[in-house]
């Protein structure tokens, strides 16, 4: 089969770090365009913004979409207009309304649109989501606390309004939370704290339940030095489960489980080329959802300016 034309627009950490080598890698898509406006990579065509290369590169199929949030939704407008398909990096917009929109828009332009969660395709997610289907949680613990100066240097959108703050990794966990639990659930709590100078909340403890009245813990905290954690953890009536280092790794009763070798990236863009053959869409906004909520229905706790 004809591999597909894809371009990237907004070069930056994540497409150097997985799009690229990702794309590279599948036999599915040809690179032949990027739109940025001071990054370009290497032997590819590259364009200054968006609207430039849609004029110029009538041919592009589809079109991943990796700038901040608060920058996607009229790049995806634009790409969805021309008939491409579209893979919005997460979160795929600055609101939940946005994305309505777009997925509106894919619709009457009968066009794909990928909402993409990575850490769904960390290679224990699935097996974790099918054990659950046959051993339902009693309790669940999510553990995500990172060093944002280390995973996020120099990058002042994520202090700005819609850059999401520590959520900007917590809903990596929240769409493996999602995607996990047999059932729906919902905030009942939540403290976020916001550093006096910033727009975003650098920590946040949240509670969810369900209909069962299953609990579940999340904390988030991006003021970690030293050894990070991404973990969930699990209590079933027989078994305690670890899913640890973002998924990457299962452990059931104290076991270490057999797990796929693909990976997240490679697996997304393996799935956005099923959904475009098939003319499909897969836009789940539930992670959005639950930090929308946050938002909403949690105390805002001032703490020391972040420097
Ligand atoms: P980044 O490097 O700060 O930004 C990506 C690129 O977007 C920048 O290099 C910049 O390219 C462009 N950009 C920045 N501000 C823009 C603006 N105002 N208007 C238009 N384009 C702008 O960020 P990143 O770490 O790659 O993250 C991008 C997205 O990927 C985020 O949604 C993030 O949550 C997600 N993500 C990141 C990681 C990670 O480890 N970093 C992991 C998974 C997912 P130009 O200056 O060339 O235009």
């Amino acid at each position: 089969m004809k591999a597909l034309k894809i371009a990237i627009a907004g070069v930056g950490k994540i497409v150097y770090d997985q799009h690229l080598p990702a794309i590279v890698a599948n036999p599915d898509f040809e690179l032949v365009a990027t739109a940025s406006r001071n990054h370009t990579i290497d032997g590819i065509a590259a364009f200054r913004n968006i609207e430039e290369m849609l004029a110029a590169r009538t041919d592009i199929d589809a079109v991943s979409l990796c700038m901040p949030p608060q920058y996607r939704y009229e790049a995806a407008r634009l790409a969805i207009r021309a008939g491409k398909s579209v893979f919005l990096e997460k979160p795929p917009g600055a609101t939940l309304s946005e994305v309505e929109s777009l997925r509106e828009l894919a619709a009457s332009h009968a066009v794909t649109l990928f909402a993409s969660w990575h850490s769904r395709h960390a290679p224990g997610v699935q097996v974790l989501k099918n054990y659950l289907l046959e051993h339902p949680p009693r309790q669940v613990k999510v553990i995500w606390r990172e060093d944002v100066r280390h995973w996020h240097p120099d990058q002042e959108w994520i202090w700005q309004p819609g850059g999401l703050g520590v959520f900007d990794p917590g809903i990596n966990a929240l769409s493996i939370v999602t995607e996990i639990l047999p059932e729906q659930i919902f905030l009942q709590q939540a403290a976020l704290e916001f550093p006096a100078n910033r727009q975003t909340p650098i920590a946040a403890q949240l509670s969810f339940t369900d209909s069962a009245g299953t609990k579940v813990h999340a904390d988030f905290d991006w003021r970690q030095t030293g050894e990070q954690t991404w973990d969930i953890l699990i209590d079933t009536d027989d078994a305690h489960l670890h899913l640890k280092k973002g998924g990457h790794e299962l452990w059931i009763n104290q076991s270490r489980q057999e797990l796929p070798e693909e990976g997240e990236y490679p697996s997304l863009y393996r799935h956005f080329s099923g959904l475009i053959r098939h003319r499909a869409c897969d836009v789940d906004v539930a992670p959005l959802r639950h930090v929308a909520d946050a938002f909403m229905l949690g105390q805002h706790i001032v703490t020391d300016p972040f420097v």
